[in-house]
């Protein structure tokens, strides 16, 4: 069946995209797509630096050093990925579209994760359907952990909201290893049907997971002294880390007991229309805080990237205050809490879906 949004009935999108033009005048624009561009700069140059320092005798002379900068390197991928790639796939890092997809492309294979796959699952799935069960690719069913109503309920996922950490902990490497594979394999995901893979682009994503290893592991233990057992233990525990940091600074903008779950009523209709849908399901962390949007490139100001995803993330703190004020005019949803709160208000999430059926 299709899914479909409930019409709109009320004027709350119209006047708050009337706002948010007067708001973002060609000046600001340009200034904010000057600032992306910056903050690229700033974070390729550094992810480049960092990358250099595993080559360095100092440091990889010395275990303790070594692992640090590896998980430094992986954090500034990260950011990297947050503050650039994430605007190149919504075609707001560059004006050419081009630009974008040379971007994307680089700074996601780069860090071992198909750039290709994971753009189809962002924009043609969850971008229509955050959180609708069945629809949105980001709601992943396995068995391990329960992240919707609609999953079977096993005797384990109880403990879940004890044992996410450790499993969150493997996110990175499963993507990278394990996921990718699955969704090379899969002919539906979510929304998206009859998918299909030319052989070209299947050798294209093993020969890119080659590269990823011996850049990260091959060519710093061949360049310099280190043995390649320290290289890969510094490089698990890296993925280790920066894991952690990208479950828990993502999965809180949906995944929480303030954000909804809407299903589809028997003719496909979900309870409410587009707009209403997208502030319902999306939970904002310090949206107006600069030095927020620095480090999670938006993804903090989540009801305004949902609801404008052509703008770039540096005018989201200047937008936010503006859909606050809207939606509490026309009594739509908005949520909002502190990164901590919103991080405890997951593992409640996680703890009430082990619970009940
Ligand atoms: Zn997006």
């Amino acid at each position: 069946m299709k899914i479909k949004f409930k019409h709109s009935n009320t004027n709350f999108y119209n006047d708050l995209n009337q706002r948010v033009q007067q708001l973002i005048s060609p000046e600001i624009l340009l200034k904010s797509s000057k600032l992306m561009k910056v903050k690229f700069f700033v974070y390729f140059l550094l992810f480049i630096s960092l990358y250099s320092l595993l080559f360095i005798d100092v440091i990889n002379s010395n275990f303790l050093l070594l692992t640090i900068s590896y998980c430094l390197f992986g954090l500034s991928g990260i950011l990297l990925a947050f503050n650039a790639s994430h605007d190149a796939v919504h075609n707001t890092l560059f004006k050419k579209r081009i630009y974008n997809k040379i971007a994307h492309y680089l700074i996601f294979n780069l860090q071992g994760v198909n750039a290709t796959l994971w753009t189809k699952r962002h924009i043609s799935s969850h971008h229509i359907f955050p959180n609708v069960d069945g629809c949105d690719a980001d709601i992943d069913d396995n068995s391990f952990i329960r992240l919707s109503n609609s999953h079977q309920l096993r005797w384990y996922h109880k403990y879940q909201y004890l044992y996410a950490p450790f499993l969150y902990c493997m996110y990175t490497l499963h993507w990278i290893f394990i996921k990718d594979f699955i969704y090379l394999s899969k002919k539906e995901v979510a929304n998206m049907k009859n998918l299909s893979y030319s052989s070209l682009f299947i050798i294209e994503v093993i020969s890119l997971k080659i590269l990823y290893i011996i850049i990260l592991i091959i060519f710093p233990s061949y360049f310099s002294e280190v043995a390649i057992s320290q290289s890969i233990f510094a490089f698990l525990i890296m993925h280790f880390f920066i894991s952690i940091f990208f479950v828990l600074t993502l999965i809180i903008s949906h995944l929480t007991t303030e954000t909804s779950f809407p299903t589809a009523d028997k003719f496909g209709v979900l309870p409410t229309c587009f707009h209403e849908h997208q502030l319902s399901v999306s939970l904002d962390y310090h949206p107006t805080s600069n030095f927020a949007n620095w480090i999670f490139g938006g993804f903090n100001s989540h009801a305004a990237h949902h609801l404008f995803p052509s703008l770039p993330h540096t005018v989201y703190t200047l937008i936010t205050p503006e859909i606050q004020k809207m939606a509490n005019k026309y009594a739509m949803p908005y949520n909002q809490l502190s990164i901590n709160k919103a991080i405890q208000s997951h593992f409640r999430y996680l703890k009430k879906l082990g619970e009940y059926q």
